[in-house]
């Protein structure tokens, strides 16, 4: 046998035994971790109250309502959550709440005075015991950054889970950049407060199945500023019974 032959012979074998390998190697295949896990979340969120066809899976995250974010990779808080103004269930919890830290991130500096605007307003309810601060650098409880939505959508918001305020906000900047600075900081505004846990308080007219009430605040509020589907339209200071309602789940 030749050198080039004997090679030839080693890399056919080579490759007959590689082919093998890998044909024994085929087991049945296991469920996915990941899908498990988005399942669950899938699961959870429909045990808030928000029906199945609410529920559009967008890559590596489900959005409900068009402005409720849920990662696949989220803590599914435990316990059933309680099914006016209306919120999750899953609070922040009494460490977390009085420094809930955000972090404007580079693509939105260019609103910072409506991020401030809107934490001021929830920094504003005196009988509340959540505070915001916006920091630069180090650690952060809530990243907003800019990210384009789509035509409709003014910002996107995430539930709090494991005790702590949900760590996104997407905020649709170029869509919103032509509404007024009262408009911008409401849409900010609104996405805060999903953050610590508060639901859409027209919930019932924009279609969710059910939903938690805030202890003692109940019913209708045209006045609410956590009305959803009114990007453009809504509130843009907190009403009475958003201030209620924050009072009552952060005492
Ligand atoms: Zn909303």
């Amino acid at each position: 046998m030749n050198k080039n032959l004997k090679n030839f012979t080693f890399i056919a074998l080579a490759a007959i035994m590689i082919a093998s390998c890998s044909k024994t190697k085929e087991t049945p295949v296991n469920p996915d971790p990941q899908t498990q896990k988005s399942d669950k979340v899938i699961a959870y969120i429909e045990s808030l109250g928000f029906p199945a066809s609410a529920i559009v899976d967008n890559g590596d995250h489900y959005v409900v309502e068009e402005d409720i974010i849920f990662s696949k990779n989220m803590v599914i808080p435990a316990g059933q959550p309680k099914t006016e103004q209306f919120y999750t269930g899953s609070l922040v919890n009494a460490t977390n709440k009085r420094n809930i830290r955000v972090k404007v991130d580079p693509s939105m500096t260019s609103m910072n005075a409506e991020v401030t605007s809107a934490v001021n307003q929830w920094n504003g309810i005196a009988a509340s015991t959540v505070r915001f601060s916006i920091v630069t650098t180090g650690t952060y409880d809530i990243l907003i950054k800019d990210e384009n939505l789509g035509n409709g959508v003014c910002g996107q918001g995430t539930f709090p889970s494991g005790g702590a305020a949900g760590n996104l906000i997407k905020i649709n900047k170029a869509y919103i950049a032509a509404n007024s600075f009262a408009q911008r900081q409401r849409t900010i505004t609104h996405e805060l407060g999903h953050n610590i846990s508060l639901r859409h308080t027209n919930w019932s007219s924009i279609g969710e199945g059910t939903a938690t009430p805030v202890p003692g605040v109940g019913g209708t509020d045209a006045a609410s500023l956590m009305n959803g589907g009114q990007c453009n339209s809504g509130a843009t200071v907190l009403s009475a019974k958003d201030i209620q309602a924050t009072v009552a789940l952060y005492p």
